[in-house]
This record gives structure tokens, sequence and C-alpha cells, in this order.
């Protein structure tokens, strides 16, 4: 069935009264907390999920549980079946073809896992085909200084295990990429460039086809974090051009466990794998073995097998509402919360100014009030926000801070649960002023 909040005239943006529709088929957003009804912001750490994400994966137990891939009995073949179409949603999704959808179990699985095989090619595993992958001293790899450390640690473990030079792009006092610094530090040695669609602290875009375009001129290879995008606005992976991609399904309404890499055909074949054991391998002797063509060769083990099915029931669930739609709503909820928490005396949002574009979070610092006493705050008013430094500490120490406080929303979240993280916010520096 369609989710409850969907009309038939798709094109129109959503409305509050939709929200509010949509929200009844998410069985969390349906408690008290505190005494207070629950205002959730905080789907830029996780989502809620939707009673059909549910009973997606409830009923792959109840039914097709079995082994895929491996079995010759019916319920092993409706399992794979499952299996794999749900590979195929995830991959029309994206604008990618199934053989470049690799399942992970998060995003960070998916970013160690490209480092690894970077790391293995340079030890001279994968051979000729994996040329493309090896490092040495002199190369140097380029990320900035606004990634979540999924998206940094990997790459500096890369960089000590290779003897390649880590480096990253700065940015500017509202968060911004310093374009004209990726200009001069993308050059003949750069051999792979990653950095976020979206950033989980400042809601920021950047400008993902300028920075591809300018990496590819010199040949370098471009990791795309999509976790802050993939679930809240329309992706196009293939038309973006990117050579691989990352994102996660607990923060687009599917379980945890399950995550998707993206990778270009010919890249993925030519990866040395990370995990290595069975379902992988073509043969393998005592001393030896080969490795299946992608995704299979980087699926070693028993797999993710329902939490794929229930990505995939997510994916049917936003596509019904339409990512375009989703994409609206969230950055007119995202201005609202930017404007809000700017006309707070002693609050300071971090990132842009009010009215620049930006996805539908905010972060802000409160002068003299520690983040975890905002958090508790509004938690004792039943308003759930994220505090700390959200696994980007370099970028909270450009901002001058250790931790933030964070609202984030969602296509569940209405213009009330907006205002009352304002009033809340108004209330903090009231109580704590
Ligand atoms: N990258 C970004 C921008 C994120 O927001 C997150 C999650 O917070 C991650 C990477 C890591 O995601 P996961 O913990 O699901 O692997």
């Amino acid at each position: 069935p369609l989710p409850a909040g969907t009309t038939t005239e798709l094109a129109r943006p959503l409305t509050d009264d939709d929200v509010l529709l949509l929200r009844r088929d998410f069985p969390a957003l349906q408690q008290q907390v505190n005494g207070h009804e629950l205002v959730y912001l905080d789907s830029g750490a996780t989502s809620q999920k939707p009673i059909s994400v549910l009973d997606a994966e409830r009923s792959f137990y109840e039914r097709e549980n079995s082994a895929v891939h491996r079995g010759a009995h019916t319920l092993a073949a409706n399992a794979t079946e499952l299996f794999e179409n749900a590979r195929t949603t995830v991959a029309r999704f994206v604008g990618a073809r199934e053989n470049e959808i690799v399942w992970t179990s998060n995003a960070t699985e998916g970013l160690n896992l490209i480092a690894y095989g970077m790391s293995n090619a340079s030890v001279g595993r994968g051979g000729a085909d994996a040329a493309r992958f090896v490092l040495t001293e002199g190369d140097e790899i380029l990320t900035t200084e606004g990634e979540h450390h999924a998206n940094l640690v990997p790459w500096q473990e890369l960089a000590a295990r290779t003897g390649a030079t880590l480096r990253h792009i700065p940015v500017d006092d509202d968060g911004t990429l310093r374009m004209e610094e990726a200009e001069r530090l993308i050059t003949d040695r750069t051999k792979l460039v990653t950095f976020t669609h979206v950033s989980n602290v400042t809601g920021v875009i950047n400008p993902v086809e300028e920075l591809v375009r300018m990496a590819h001129a010199v040949g370098a290879l471009v990791v795309l974090d999509a976790c802050q995008s993939a679930p809240h606005r329309v992706l196009d992976l293939a038309a973006l051009d990117v050579d691989f991609a990352v994102f996660s399904g607990h923060k687009m309404l599917a379980p945890t466990g399950i995550g998707v890499l993206y990778g270009r055909a010919e890249l993925l074949d030519a990866l040395p794998p990370f995990l290595t054991g069975g379902s992988m391998i073509t043969t393998v002797t005592l001393e030896a073995s080969g490795y299946l063509p992608a995704p299979q060769r980087f699926e070693a083990g028993t797999q993710k097998v329902s939490q794929a099915i229930a990505l995939a029931a997510a994916i049917d669930y936003l596509s019904a509402v339409g990512m375009d739609r989703i994409e609206r709503w969230e950055t007119e909820l995202g201005a609202r919360l930017v404007d809000g928490f700017s006309a707070i005396p002693g609050v300071r949002v971090l990132g842009p100014a009010a009215g620049v574009h930006r996805a539908g979070l905010a972060s802000v610092d409160v002068e003299g009030v520690h983040a975890h006493d905002v958090g508790q705050f509004l938690d004792d008013r039943g308003i759930a926000v994220r505090v700390g430094h959200h696994c980007a500490q370099p970028l909270h120490r450009r901002f001058g801070v250790t931790a933030s406080t964070r609202a984030s929303a969602y296509l569940y979240n209405t213009t009330a649960d907006v205002d009352a993280a304002i009033d809340g916010m108004a209330a903090v520096r009231e109580f704590f002023g």
C-alpha cells in the first residue's frame, strides 16, 4: 500500500496535513516522551521506520528465510529473488546498474572497503588490473575539513599504510568549501578526491559536479559520501559522474545493518577485495583463490538479507512520496530552523547565513550553555536532537567550538516540530541565560 500521506497529485508540494498523514505510518513517532508528544528531530543520526519497512523484514523471516545464492530449494530461490530485486530497487533509485551496487553494513564499511582495496592494490594484490588503485609516496589523497570521521579516518589509515599524503580542502568561516583552494590542491599528484555531498553539521550542499570535473581532469578517482543526500534528495550517481559513493540504510527509513557502496562497474571489478571467504570466490585451492566479479567479490560471508529487503521497502516508500517533494519540504523546514535559531540572541547557527540554500538541518552553539545541557533541556520537552561533535571534530574545531546541538528534519516532520525546537531553544537561553 502507498504511504498514508501520498496523493495522486505527486507534483503537489507536501503540506503539514500530508505530513501528519504520513506520520501515522511511523509507530515510533506515536509516543509521548517525558509527558510530551515526541518531536523527533534527530534523523540526521538515524531515521524512524514506517510499518511497510517493519513488515517487509518480518515477512521475510516468516516466509522466505533461508540462505541466498546457495540452496536448491524453493525458499532459497525466493529469498535470492527478493534479495537481488532489492539490489535492483537500490540501483534504480541512484541511477546505477545492479552490478554497481555492493551491500555493506553501513557507509563506514563502504569507505573502509575502498580504502582497504586500495591498500591491498598498493602491496601488489590485484595485479595489473588494480594499477589504478596503487598509491605510493608522493601520491595524494584529498578530502575536506568538513568530513564526518567515517570519511577521514580510513584515508588517514590508507595514507599511513601506503606512504601517500593526505590533504584537505579547507572550509570558509561559513563551512562552505574554499574552491580556490580545491583548484590549487587538485594536481597531477592527486589520486583520489573524497568528500561529503551534504554536510551532517551545517547542511551545506557541496558542488559535486565541479569537484568531479576538477578531479577527473587530473585522472583522480572520486568518492562521494552520500549519507546525508541519498535519504533526502534525488540522487543520480551516473549523472554526477562519481566513481564511488556510499550511504547507510538506517538514515533512510531502513533498519540498521545495511549500507550501500556504489562503484563504477569496471572499477569494482578491478578493486582488490576487502573481506574474503565464502560466496566471493570462483575456485579455491589450498594455496590460492580466484574471485568473482562485482558485486559478489565484495560480499563475503552470509549477507544482510532481511535488511536489504527492508531497504528496498524503504526506497519504495520514499519513492511513493517522491524524492523531489521530500527535498522541497525539507528545504523549507531547514530554512525555518535556520531563521528561527538565528533570531535568538546568543544562539549561533554553524554554517552559512540564513537565506543560503542548504539541507533540512541546523547545528547551533548556544553561548554559555553546553550542548549536552541544551539536549537535556529539549528532551525534557519531548524534543529529540543530537548533541556533541557529530563525528566531525575538525569542522567543530574550525568553528571554534567542541560541540553543538543539531536539529535534523525528515519527511515526517511538520513546521510545528520545527517551531517546537525553536521555542525550546529560546527557552534554553532564558533558563540558562
Ligand atoms: N558520513 C556522514 C556525512 C554521516 O552523516 C554519517 C552518519 O552519521 C556517516 C558518514 C557514517 O554513517 P554510518 O555510521 O551509518 O556508517
